[in-house]
């Protein structure tokens, strides 16, 4: 069986090139090529600047993109959510999705944050999130996870991004890295508009931290007791949450960017006082702020299985939590998910797909 032809970002710069060669055109033709692309080309056709014979070689050759949008749901308040799919895969099995978020306010300079995916499934199986009921299907290549901002472009512009789709950024990170470099360089999307969200396994942030990371810190905490994040965070199961906080202060130190600790409130379950205060206590002196992210409930659960049966807390548990862990001397925001009522909002992502 002959190999699927690669796609365009799939190939290397170079390794462009070298194909525009092989296939009679010019060197210079790789980079038109490719800006035309980043630019919003979605046909070889579109790109007149190129000779005929060569858009129709490379069209035969080199598939301009790998992903294509099955779906696409606007919720009222804006954000929009896509899912894409990867032909020659499994239907149904090979999607990811995508979520764009405009501003609150439209007039706002800032432009839209893009949700990104990184994985196809997740391998670390959070009870609360709908992206790792069912585990991992694959990992992303670094070319799907650019083709997503190019497929967010076509919704409006991108101005931030987090990496906080389906996944978890850390056990992909070669792909993802490259990624970002591209999106850095080429989409101009620079590091600190790039967050980056994980269940932070200690060692893998040792070795990143030192390297220039193109994005910025969010580490997924949702408890202070170390028992009870073995039950929340499964993949992390036996690592103390004290060495989590420790690559946090060392990424910090290697840095100086200020590392975020989401953390999502269960209503009843870890929104106590005594959360509160134990998470106040430990976070105490740390250059850290704290995201709270009010659960969104799943709707749908992957075939027959029971949705997991957490609790969206009131507004009040909320706010009470809020208090009491910036009274313990951390800076505390809440983040209420945008998209909610589409399905697109944190930890819904991959439901009726
Ligand atoms: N795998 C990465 C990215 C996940 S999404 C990580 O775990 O950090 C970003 C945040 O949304 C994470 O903190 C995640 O735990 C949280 N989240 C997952 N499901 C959620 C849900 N149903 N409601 C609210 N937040 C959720």
């Amino acid at each position: 069986m002959s190999e699927a032809p690669r796609p365009l970002l799939a190939l290397s710069r170079a390794e462009l090139k070298e194909r525009v060669l092989e296939l009679g055109g010019r060197a210079f033709h790789a980079k038109i090529a490719r800006e035309a692309l980043f630019a919003g080309a979605r046909s070889y056709t579109e790109m007149t600047s190129l000779p005929a014979a060569l858009r129709e070689a490379l069209q035969a050759e080199v598939p301009l993109l790998s992903s294509e949008l099955r779906h696409s749901t606007r919720a009222k308040d804006g954000a929009t959510k896509l899912l894409l799919g990867f032909p020659g895969r499994d239907r149904g099995s090979d999607e990811v999705e995508t979520v764009h978020i405009p501003p609150h306010n439209p007039k706002s300079p800032k432009g839209a944050t893009l949700c990104v995916s990184t994985q196809v499934g997740c391998p670390v199986a959070c009870p609360f999130c709908a992206s790792g009921l069912a585990g991992l299907v694959r990992n992303l290549g670094p070319h799907e996870v650019i083709e997503q901002f190019l497929r967010g472009l076509e919704v409006g512009k991108i101005g931030r991004a987090v990496v906080m789709g389906i996944g978890e950024p850390l056990l992909n990170y070669k792909s993802v890295r490259a990624a970002l470099e591209v999106v850095n360089e080429e989409l101009g999307i620079g590091a600190r508009k790039v967050t980056l969200s994980t269940v932070g396994f200690p060692e893998r942030l040792r070795e990143v931290a030192p390297t220039k990371p193109p994005f910025q810190l969010a580490i997924s905490l949702h408890t202070p007791f170390d028992g009870e994040r073995d039950v929340l965070v499964p993949a992390m199961k036996g690592v103390p949450i004290e060495e989590v906080l420790a690559a946090g202060d060392h990424w910090y130190r290697e840095t100086h960017r200020e590392v975020t600790y989401e953390y999502v409130l269960l209503g009843g379950y870890n929104d106590t006082a005594r959360h509160a205060a134990e998470l106040g206590r430990r976070l105490r002196g740390r250059r850290a702020t704290v995201n709270l992210i009010p659960w969104n409930p799943l709707t749908k659960a992957p075939g027959d299985d029971p949705l997991p049966s957490y609790k969206r807390p009131h507004a009040e548990a909320v706010a009470a939590f809020q208090e009491d862990v910036q009274a313990a001397g951390t800076v505390t925001t809440v983040r209420w998910s945008r998209g909610l009522e589409s399905d697109a909002a944190c930890g819904q992502l991959r439901l009726h797909s």
